[in-house]
């Protein structure tokens, strides 16, 4: 038996994997993986100790344990196994990346397809090298369809990632400001997530594709991938519809054939409209009945920061501190313009991974919320605050001394968007809103 059989033999026999010794299973396939912080290897015995079924570890002095799988590096033996176990599983897998939009975009098509079929989709974020491996080891036996999401800030990852979750049909929401510092600015953004349609169009896969979004178009074009199902505003698209309001939440009327369907949905955010076109448009290719993918869209209720409305004591907060680009931020101020409310706050923080674009970019979105003439601005963190002089507003350092002027100053009766990146950890505002 090869290394990869033998160890894909442990984990029929122990189908959990963890890799966190604090999370630990009893019974489980522990990966002892190595972190910026951390070396998991340290932890191997540990993991035993509290249940692990066998520890996969890649440091070579670890004492003798019967119970120790040794393998030259975890990591890729963890990737190796989810590819293989891939390969296994006949299958439907929707590979879905893009700048703007993954996570929001898995969740609706999720929320369509498990009205007709048994579907397992990414949970959470996990879309990364570690996280995608760990989805593909995750998916229950009986799963028809599997909705796998993958991120990326380098070249080259996609294609990673597609060699472990095999898509047979794939979405790129789009292509935007995103990660411009790995991937070396927006021309490196289009050529990395179209390893997608590379992989797809080397396989005999399919794409959905936002028939409005040239850069999808050229892209497509290039990687010769000829097998498209598209949707967009034009009634010749496969899935076709147009957004009849998006104030607050987002209602749409979309079309196939002759028929057309409207839709109520719980969404926040007009940039959402693109987003449930694509999962109309996955579901009517799977032969779903126009009532079921209805049925699935409006259920779907956003409950991860991401374009959730949700109402305070004092004020109306569209929570979008999950993430942010100069893409998505962009994206937020229009959305906030366009809504209807006699007072409106713009909370916004730094926006990180930009590299040289950082000064630009930060500059060019403080001066479109600046014109965009909200009655409160309030730029949160040293690449924002570079730009005192230059921008109308209040500056501060960081999300800490904000809170504090929101205590003594809380804006009422306000619509407030609050959004920056990850790590400036804007969650933190929201009891003060
Ligand atoms: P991550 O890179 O963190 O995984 P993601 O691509 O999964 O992000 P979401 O988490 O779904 O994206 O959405 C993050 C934010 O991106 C949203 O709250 C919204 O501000 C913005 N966004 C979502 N969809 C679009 C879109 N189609 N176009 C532009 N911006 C969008
Ligand atoms: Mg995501």
């Amino acid at each position: 038996m090869s290394d990869i059989q033998s160890l894909y033999a442990r984990f029929l026999e122990y189908p959990k994997i963890s890799t966190d010794t604090r999370k630990i299973g009893n019974g489980s396939l522990f990966f002892a993986l190595r972190g910026e912080n951390f070396d998991a290897n340290d932890f191997a015995t540990e993991a035993l100790n509290r249940g692990a079924a066998f520890a996969v570890v890649d440091k070579q002095d670890l004492p003798e344990h019967p119970q120790l799988i040794r393998v030259p590096d975890t990591l890729n033996a963890l990737q190796e196994l989810a590819a293989f176990h891939r390969q296994q599983l006949g299958i439907t897998v929707i590979g879905l990346t893009g700048s703007n939009g993954k996570t929001t975009t898995k969740e609706l098509v999720r929320a369509v397809l498990a009205e007709k079929f048994p579907v397992f989709a990414t949970e959470g974020n996990l879309n990364n090298h570690i996280g995608v491996p760990l989805t593909i080891l995750a998916i229950p036996a009986g799963t028809e369809i599997a909705i796998i999401e993958m991120g990326a800030n380098h070249q080259r990852e996609i294609a990673a990632l597609c060699s472990i979750a095999q898509p047979t049909a794939g979405l790129i929401s789009n292509v935007g400001m995103a990660h411009l510092e790995g991937f070396g600015g927006f021309e490196g953004v289009k050529k990395g997530k179209a390893e997608l349609y590379d992989y797809l169009a080397a396989s005999g896969g399919r794409a959905f594709i936002n028939q409005d979004n040239p850069d999808l178009i050229q892209m497509a074009e290039k990687s010769g991938l000829k097998n498209l199902v598209f949707y967009g505003k034009n009634n010749d698209a496969f899935t076709s519809g147009e957004l009849i309001t998006a104030d607050p939440f987002l209602k749409v009327r979309w079309k196939n054939g002759g028929a057309a369907f409207e839709l109520q949905t719980r969404l926040t955010g007009a940039y959402n409209f693109e987003n449930i076109l694509a999962a109309v448009c996955i579901g009517l290719h799977f032969g779903m009945e126009p009532e079921a993918i209805n049925r699935g869209l409006a259920s779907y209720e956003p409950t991860n920061n991401r374009s959730q409305l949700t109402r305070t004591d004092r004020n109306t907060v569209i929570c979008d501190f999950y993430n942010a680009n100069p893409s998505s931020m962009r994206a937020a101020i229009d959305n906030l313009s366009a809504l209807s409310a006699p007072h409106k706050t713009a909370i916004l923080g730094d926006m990180f991974e930009l590299g040289d674009s950082t000064a630009e970019k930060h500059l060019e979105i403080g001066r479109l919320a600046a014109q965009a003439g909200f009655e409160q601005l309030i730029f949160i963190g040293p690449a924002f605050s570079a730009h005192q002089g230059e921008l109308a507003g209040l500056f501060f350092n960081e999300p800490a001394a904000a809170a504090t002027y929101l205590e003594q100053e809380p804006p009422q009766g306000s619509l407030v968007l609050l959004k920056g990146s990850r790590g400036m950890k804007l969650e933190q505002l929201l009891p003060k809103l």
